[in-house]
């Protein structure tokens, strides 16, 4: 599959790592919009945020038990804000469900 966080999953894009497991992958966003901005993703292809389901809610559950641990690793000591675009309108550019871990600073108190 055409899929570039599939391939960053599989390895053949490279990344830099924070975390994994066998149902999670978590890794720095390349083009950071904070001082710590971390994506986490399901190890399995879903499109977005409209592409979960009853069959692959436990990764989805899994990233969310993970993602205060792969925060506090991060030195996120002070609070964080997780974010998933989905679709156009939320200017979502890589199709392959995603959530960004952003801290390191204290952020806009407004998302838009
Ligand atoms: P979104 O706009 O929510 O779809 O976010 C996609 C994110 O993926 C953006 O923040 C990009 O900077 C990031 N991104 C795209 N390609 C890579 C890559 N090869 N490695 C790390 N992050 C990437
Ligand atoms: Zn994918």
């Amino acid at each position: 599959m055409d899929c570039i966080f599939c391939k960053i999953i599989a390895g053949e894009i490279p990344s830099r790592k924070v975390y994994e497991d066998e149902r999670i992958f978590a890794f720095h966003d390349i083009n950071p919009e904070a001082p710590v901005h971390i994506l986490v993703i399901p190890k399995v292809h879903i499109p977005s945020m409209d592409g979960i389901n009853e069959e692959n809610s436990a990764y989805v559950a899994h990233i969310f038990e993970m993602i205060p641990k792969i925060a506090s690793s991060a030195g996120l000591t002070n609070g964080y804000r997780v974010i998933s675009n989905c679709g156009p309108d939320a200017a979502q550019t890589v199709p392959h469900l995603h959530f960004h871990i952003l801290g390191g600073k204290e952020l806009p108190a407004h998302i838009v």
